[in-house]
């Protein structure tokens, strides 16, 4: 899969861009606030329906096009090679309440593939991405959403079903959370949570189950990754911290370890599963007191440990720094095994905070990857890395330049 053109119209401080792509390296250079970062945003908007720095779409359009256009919009559009066959991938925001800036946060998303209008959820997968920006230390320093959506993104990356089931969980989420306040108002009888329970025990155990396999092979691949980053001095696990527990004591006592392994080794979804609506029905009392769903993947989490100690409490920035990087290089291994092709990279400004050795893995990745961007404001850094395979471009207030 190749990405072989892109074109904006009024996304974030691009007005107009039209911008042939090739195989290989391409650097953006450029100094600050020229638009390096929202290049590769919109890349990773057109991959994943989502921003990675804002959930308001509204953010996304032009300023200008908020004064001047009677209906402010704007447009990314992705034009795909893959398999002797082109694939065009295309987002419109559209403001639903004109230029009246108080209200911007009403947008409509239209996705279309080959022309035809699809739903957001259809769209993921086409173009397997993975980013990498200095603000990905947040998955180990801040909360478990950030980790869920990690997880999230990348699993719907890889498998459609999963991206469905996740939408059709969150909507059911919404409604059980609805009927557990009105239970606490006395509205209903308690038997009318067995339908949902069965219906959350359905589907939350897809996606603890996928969540805690990927991160099952995430650990493997990163702690790997991380050895060598860390000389062999330390070793990284990744642990998955669901909102239930599973496993017995006798296993915890065991492993003698500060953190509670939560699943037995030999768990299967239906013990999962079984687990699952045990749980449901122990906290029933306590779930309609808080008129809302407390167990479930929607309350679930991961850590990275060294020594058992959690990095997110104990570590140090570089050690965070680390583990992040690892994790990450982790991400395009799986993506990679599991779809047969290496997925898009995206760097955004990280190779400055990096020590050579970071560098130079960081590197050779980029050398195996079929299509890489990196931004830059230091052009040295990747001038005659990548003989021949390089093409060098210069990013100046929303506009793209060929660099000389
Ligand atoms: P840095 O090297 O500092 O990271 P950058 O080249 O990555 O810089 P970007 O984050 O891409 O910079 O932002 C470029 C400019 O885009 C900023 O000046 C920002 O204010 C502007 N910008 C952001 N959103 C919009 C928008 N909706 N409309 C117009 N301009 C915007
Ligand atoms: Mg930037």
């Amino acid at each position: 899969m190749q990405l072989q053109h892109l074109s904006l119209y009024n996304f974030r401080n691009y007005r107009r861009l039209e911008l042939p792509l090739q195989a290989g390296v391409t650097v953006l250079q450029g100094g600050n606030a020229q638009g390096k970062t929202n290049l590769l945003e919109a890349i990773f908007y057109l991959a994943t329906t989502r921003s990675p720095r804002t959930n308001s779409d509204a953010e996304l359009v032009h300023w200008l096009a908020w004064q001047e256009e009677p209906i402010p919009y704007c447009r990314v559009v992705g034009l795909l090679h893959r398999d002797q066959e082109e694939e065009r991938l295309e987002i419109i925001l559209t403001s639903q309440n004109g230029k009246s800036s108080g209200q911007r946060g009403n947008m409509r998303k239209q996705v279309r593939i080959n022309q035809v209008n699809r739903r957001a959820l259809d769209l993921v997968g086409h173009m397997p991405t993975v980013f990498f920006r200095p603000q990905d230390i947040a998955l180990v320093d801040d909360g478990p959403a950030v980790r869920r959506r990690y997880l999230d993104i990348t699993l719907c990356q890889m498998d459609r079903e999963y991206c469905r089931t996740l939408s059709r969980y969150n909507q059911l989420l919404t409604r059980r959370n609805a009927l557990l306040r009105l239970l606490r108002e006395d509205q209903y009888t308690e038997d009318q949570l067995v339908y949902w329970n069965k219906k959350l025990v359905e589907l939350g155990t897809t996606l603890t189950w996928e969540r805690y396999h990927l991160l099952d092979e995430l650990d493997g691949l990163a702690a790997e990754r991380h050895y060598q980053l860390s000389n062999g001095q330390e070793r990284l696990h990744l642990a998955y911290r669901p909102s239930i527990t599973l496993a017995t004591g006798a296993i915890t006592a065991a492993k003698k370890t500060h953190f509670v392994v939560p699943f037995p080794p030999n768990m299967t979804r239906e013990t999962l599963a079984a687990g699952f609506a045990d749980h449901l029905e122990r906290r029933c009392r306590e779930e309609i007191a808080a008129g809302m769903t407390l167990i479930g993947p929607h309350r679930d989490d991961f850590a990275f440990l060294i020594q058992d100690r959690d990095l997110r409490l104990y570590g140090s920035r570089g050690q965070q720094r680390t583990a992040t990087l690892a994790l990450k290089l982790a991400e395009v291994e799986t993506m990679t095994l599991h779809l047969g092709e290496m997925p898009l990279l995206l760097l955004d400004d990280v190779m400055a905070e990096f020590d050579g050795q970071r560098q130079s893995m960081v590197l050779s990745v980029l050398t195996e990857a079929a299509q890489v961007l990196v931004t830059t404001t230091e052009g040295e850094l990747f001038a005659g890395d990548f003989s021949g395979q390089t093409k060098h471009y210069s990013v100046q207030d929303g506009q793209i330049f060929a660099a000389v």
